[in-house]
């Protein structure tokens, strides 16, 4: 048997353990030859060790692991190994010598605790790691070729797959499993008119791209650079800014810091429509696999929606939230209303959530507020917007600080990472209608989503906070808007147009977005071009029918669906681009948790040898 996997990064990375450990333990005298493309070779784009050390992972050291485990409900053959802490504490040090990585890697291991957040290139090592123990397991009569090019096109040849790359040669497969990541886009027409300008007006214009990839070595203290975006992205181009560039935070007796400037920061104006920079992911207290219980959202209500095949927004939406809201008073009760006796309110909270809150002695501004959690603006409408912004990110990092077990607030906000699965069954078993999945779920639910829950480590909020007192960062008011003005480029928010700035940088501070149809990868152009790959359609009841940017897939089985929507057999597709057949693809494995890619490889690589089995 012959396989491609185009993509190297994590969902590669775990396709190929899958088999390799299918093979060994169920078909030894399968013979497989496994053809591996990436241009940035083992590990990805993302997570190459040449990158910056100062940017560092989202997700807790011990939170992140590329191995199978117990926890994943499927059968396959189960290969238990190091989460990144535990491998740093063990098998790093050797392996960074042994392969001349940089000292600093020595020092990053010897510091790194289990809730702390590895370096991105530190995980880079660790997949390398990954793949060198893989291939000393690898049986005899198992080829792995590791191809550093890009695949720009596939044909279908009878049972077959022709692979072409930039290579004279041509590869033919059984099979072929795709997990190609984020894929750079043709530019808007926005991003046209900036990108003529920056070229007539000798400005630097930035596209949604890579940070860690970002050239901003050109860019000096002279400068005024905009960033729009304030997600995962605008932290780490602000750190490139300032940190990378040799500035320093010293903690002062009152807990905050300060930021010691070099001098060679630019001025960096910052925003974005919705405001506000993405909340601090909480300190992680749990331990691996700790999840909190569902308590309305219940394994037994989703097989009820999923046997009747929909439910309406509303009604998951309101099981959702007071399952967060439960678990935010819960904490609140026990440690600020101790003349509320607790399982009596959690009791008749389950039963009648807003009554039993309404009815209670909790403060008003104790209240949970999902308005006031999206747009933080809304309590103080008159206050200077610097002291408004300072504020928040103090009181942000502080709630994290608090921690994912004890701190109310960051404990309800973590449970809408630990009830992914329900939303995950909403989205493959497509529940919503198309008008909903439109406007209540991308439209609304998505993006309060990503802010609340996939924020940057507390630490970055408080750098931030720092960055911002010392005038090294200013924020914008909700409602950004870029534009163009004196060969300059300009930005102020609809909210206070009176104060505007102008900069000889605008940075787009995203990476770039999921949308098939206008991506430029060769690949992903060829496979729309012959229908191999289709993009899924959505059809509201009014209006014309919306292409998202998702490529079709079975959410199941997860072939590619053809223009007809049947699956093609041998074609595997999953990952960053199937975003909206699935949801929140953009992460990599958890050990403990039945995680959904380790599943989602697991079952991948069990058909292909079942497929293959029923051939003989
Ligand atoms: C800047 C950034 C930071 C992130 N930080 C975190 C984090 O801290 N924690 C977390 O859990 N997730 C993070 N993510 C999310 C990330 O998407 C996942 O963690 C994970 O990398 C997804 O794995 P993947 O294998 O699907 O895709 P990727 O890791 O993106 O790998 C896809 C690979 O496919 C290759 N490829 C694409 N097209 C072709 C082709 N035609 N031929 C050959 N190869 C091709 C690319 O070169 C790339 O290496 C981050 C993402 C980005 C972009």
């Amino acid at each position: 048997m012959h396989l491609a996997i185009i993509g190297a990064g994590p969902r590669g990375m775990v396709t190929l353990e899958r088999l390799i450990a299918w093979q060994r333990a169920e078909h030894s005298n399968t013979p497989l030859t496994i053809d591996l493309y990436d241009p940035h070779g083992i590990g990805g784009r993302v997570w190459t060790p040449k990158q910056p050390h100062e940017l560092i992972m989202n997700t807790a050291a011990q939170q992140i692991s590329l191995f199978y485990g117990t926890s994943v409900n499927s059968t396959g053959p189960i290969i238990t190994g190091p989460n990144i802490f535990e491998w740093a504490q063990t098998e790093a040090h050797d392996f960074i010598e042994k392969n001349n990585y940089s000292a600093d890697f020595l020092t990053e291991i010897a510091h790194l605790n289990p809730n702390d957040y590895a370096t991105r290139a530190l995980f880079g090592i660790y997949i390398q790691w990954y793949y060198a123990e893989l291939i000393k397991h690898t049986p005899k009569n198992v080829n792995i070729n590791v191809n550093k090019v890009t695949v720009t096109q596939i044909s279908k040849n009878a049972n077959h797959f022709e692979i072409m790359t930039a290579l004279p040669s041509t590869d033919t497969v059984d099979y072929v499993v795709m997990s190609l990541g984020n894929l750079e886009n043709e530019l808007s027409k926005d991003q046209q008119k900036f990108d003529s300008f920056a070229t007539e007006n000798n400005l630097t214009y930035v596209l949604p791209g890579f940070p860690n990839e970002t050239e901003l070595d050109h860019i000096t203290q002279d400068d005024t650079v905009i960033l729009r975006g304030l997600g995962l992205s605008f932290f780490d181009i602000v750190t490139r800014l300032t940190i990378e560039r040799g500035g320093r935070f010293k903690q002062l007796d009152n807990g905050q810091l300060t930021y010691l400037a070099t001098g060679k920061e630019p001025h960096i104006v910052a925003g974005s429509r919705r405001g506000w920079p993405y909340h601090a992911k909480g300190d992680n207290q749990k331990a691996p696999g700790e999840e909190s219980q569902a308590h309305f959202l219940t394994a037994a209500k989703m097989a009820v929606f999923m046997k009747n095949g929909s439910v309406p927004f509303a009604e998951f939406w309101n099981l959702l939230s007071h399952e967060v809201e439960y678990h935010y008073y819960s904490l609140l009760v026990a440690e600020k209303y101790p003349e509320i006796e607790l399982t009596k309110f959690q009791l008749a909270f389950l039963r009648q959530p807003e009554e039993t809150v309404k009815r209670s002695i909790i403060a008003e501004s104790d209240r949970f507020n999902w308005d006031h959690l999206g747009n933080p603006m809304t309590k103080k409408p008159n206050a200077d917007f610097k002291t408004i912004m300072l504020e928040h990110l103090q009181n942000d990092a502080a709630d994290a600080r608090m921690g994912t077990k004890t701190g109310p607030l960051t404990s309800a906000l973590e449970v809408l990472r630990d009830l992914r699965l329900p939303v995950r069954q909403l989205v493959d078993n497509r529940l919503l209608s198309d008008d909903e999945y439109l406007t209540d779920f991308l439209g609304w639910f998505n993006s309060l989503n990503n802010f609340l829950t996939i924020g940057p480590p507390s630490i970055r909020i408080e750098q931030l906070r720092a960055l911002v007192d010392a005038d090294v960062i200013t924020m914008l008011e909700p409602g950004m808007i870029v534009d163009t003005k004196n060969h300059q480029f300009e930005t102020y928010s609809a909210n206070a147009p009176e104060q505007r700035y102008l900069a000889t940088t605008l940075i787009e501070a995203r990476v770039p977005a999921v949308h098939a149809t206008t991506a430029t990868s060769p690949l992903m152009k060829q496979l729309l071009e012959t229908r191999i790959a289709n993009p899924l359609v959505l059809n509201p009841t009014k209006g014309a029918p919306v292409i998202d940017g998702a490529v079709n897939v079975d959410p199941i089985s997860n072939l590619l669906l053809d223009e007809n929507k049947r699956p093609q057999p041998g074609l595997y597709f999953w990952g960053v681009p199937t975003d909206g057949v699935h949801w929140l693809t953009a992460a990599s494995p958890r050990p403990f948790v039945n995680d959904v890619s380790l599943r989602t490889a697991n079952d991948i690589v069990k058909d292909i040898f079942e497929k293959e089995s029923n051939k003989k």
